[in-house]
């Protein structure tokens, strides 16, 4: 029977049963491919024996937690989970050059001193590269075992003989194998070997981590094509012009996803930041117009940074509106309820937003942090000295409450902190020691910071 072909978006691995120049799923152009299939038919892998029975349990038993091998790296392991699990695979996805090897490099050496058997894959570059790195990096003496390779069926014998508890493939998009009839970086290409690698971590007991570049080419696939066959998902985040880079897991079978681990790029590689508010707060000067305070939660820690705003008359008939490290429409829509709810326009004005360090934030609770810089940016007046500002605004214009309110006034207290603006009704607001003033909804925050607006 003859196969309709399918094709594949090589950005976020949606299917389209035609080629088309823009994927509808993520919106990016000349990504979609034609799929040339996993080997269909043809090989059976499984052979003809019968399978054997699986253990089945009911739904009381308890599980022991997995055993998990630390790394010593506290902000590694805290977004793995608690460490590394034994027989899983992970994805560490991230753009070219942000960092990506040098940081598993360095978590390779790490669990190789930790007593983990640990073989480091490299199909990017020669094992002389790699050694180089090590050396300027301070790892030469860690046991590591080194190989530059591309032939997964080679990497597969070689990850057999030897047994190791971690192997680290860098990248997935440089493997191939002789089984799939396309380039290596090729979607069937990439997703195969990821398949290849990661049964055979269940089967073996192998951890392998495997690398995934970001890519904005159309012809390779990027890491997201194989977010669906690991046990973790990771990215790794960063401007490349910031020292800062922020691990972040968007899954994970093991542990809470949104954790996010933070490090700083130093001449000595990535160093871990265990006070991220502390260094995401450090370039800050005195108060100033435009610049607010968020009390943020990043996984299971609160974390405070810095919002910027800049307001100003547009010359063009379509104002700008530019964010960075937040996302577009919910910007559209606090500038929206402003107008409605307040009677603050922003018409005729460009607006750019930006969050200091090159952090990304999702959490809504940014809302009135976020219409708190714009407001003050507009007013051109500053917030109160030591005051940090969190909450969820609602298209009505009122305060939502937000989550684990407690911590994130305390990490603001840790700070210096004095005062914290949050909408009314959060918990356990009285027995903190921080001054917090409550607000109902946003035209009371707004005339009680900016007097009448
Ligand atoms: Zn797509």
């Amino acid at each position: 029977m003859a196969k309709s072909p399918s094709f594949t978006c090589t950005a976020c691995g949606a299917t389209h049963t035609k080629w088309s120049g823009r994927c509808d799923a993520c919106g990016d152009w000349n990504t979609i491919v034609e799929d040339a299939g996993l080997s269909a038919g043809g090989k059976k892998s499984l052979g003809a024996n019968r399978g054997s029975a699986i253990q089945l349990t009911d739904l009381q038993t308890e599980e022991s937690p997995p055993p998990r091998t630390h790394s010593g790296i506290d902000e590694l392991d805290r977004v793995l989970g608690g460490g590394l699990v034994p027989a899983s695979a992970l994805l560490v996805g991230g753009d070219p050059g942000i960092g990506k090897s040098t940081l598993l490099l360095q978590a390779a050496a790490e669990f190789a001193r930790a007593g983990v058997k640990t073989i480091y894959v490299s199909g990017e570059e020669a094992t002389a590269q790699v050694r180089m790195r090590a050396k300027r990096l301070g790892l030469s003496d860690a046991p590591v075992q080194l190989a530059s390779e591309t032939n997964l069926r080679n990497i597969l014998t070689t990850l057999e003989a030897e047994k190791p508890g971690l192997a680290i493939i860098d990248s997935i998009q440089t493997m191939w194998s002789d089984t799939v009839d396309s380039a290596p970086g090729s979607v069937s290409q990439v997703r195969s070997a990821a398949h290849e690698l990661t049964t055979f971590a269940k089967r073996k007991g192998v951890s392998v981590i495997l690398v995934g570049h970001v890519t904005k080419d159309g012809q390779i696939a990027g890491p997201r094509v194989v977010e669906h066959m690991v046990d973790t998902v990771l990215y790794f985040e960063g401007e490349r012009g910031h020292q800062f880079r922020i691990l972040r897991a968007v899954k994970n079978r093991f542990g809470p996803a949104d954790e996010i681990g933070v490090f700083e790029m130093t001449g000595r590689g990535l160093e871990q930041v265990t006070n991220p508010s502390a260094l995401f707060l450090s370039e800050r000067g005195k108060p100033s117009a435009g610049s607010v305070v968020f009390a943020g939660i990043e996984g299971t820690r609160p974390v405070l940074v810095e919002l910027q705003a800049l307001v100003a008359p547009s010359p063009h008939s379509q104002p700008r509106r530019t964010v960075v490290g937040w996302d577009g429409g919910r910007l559209a829509m606090i500038l929206a309820v402003l107008e409605a709810r307040c009677g603050i326009p922003f018409a005729g004005l460009d607006v750019y937003l930006n969050v200091a360090g090159g952090m990304k934030i999702s959490e809504p609770a940014a809302d009135l942090a976020v219409a708190a810089a714009l407001l003050s940016a507009r007013e051109d007046a500053a917030l109160p000295e030591g005051a940090v500002v969190f909450g969820e605004i609602s298209l009505s214009g009122a305060l939502r409450p937000a989550p684990q309110t407690e911590n994130r006034l305390k990490e603001a207290q840790k700070l210096g902190f004095t005062t914290a603006l949050a909408p009314a009704g959060g918990k356990a607001i009285e027995t903190s020691g921080i001054k917090v003033q409550q607000m109902h909804d946003l035209t009371s925050f707004v005339g009680e910071v900016f007097g009448a607006g």
